[in-house]
């Protein structure tokens, strides 16, 4: 199930929530009860992380990415 992480603007506490991709635009409240939050756009991509053995795609040098978003 993706990741995605938000951030509240009314404390400014980060946080993950685990939801399927059809709910990923619902808005979530903060661990504090804040319904003010903004998700982030960062954590989508990790996933099929946990297999990779050996590093190979690690991004190690040239733009952000390593080429791999092509920007
Ligand atoms: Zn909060």
């Amino acid at each position: 199930m993706p990741r995605y992480e938000f951030r509240c603007r009314a404390c400014g506490d980060t946080f993950e929530v685990n939801r399927p991709m059809v709910a990923a635009g619902e808005p979530a409240n903060c661990p504090q009860g804040h319904a003010d939050t903004v998700k982030l756009l960062s954590a989508v991509a990790v996933t099929g992380r946990g297999g990779a053995a050996g590093g190979a795609q690690t991004p190690a040098a040239g733009g952000c990415c390593g080429g791999a978003c092509g920007c």
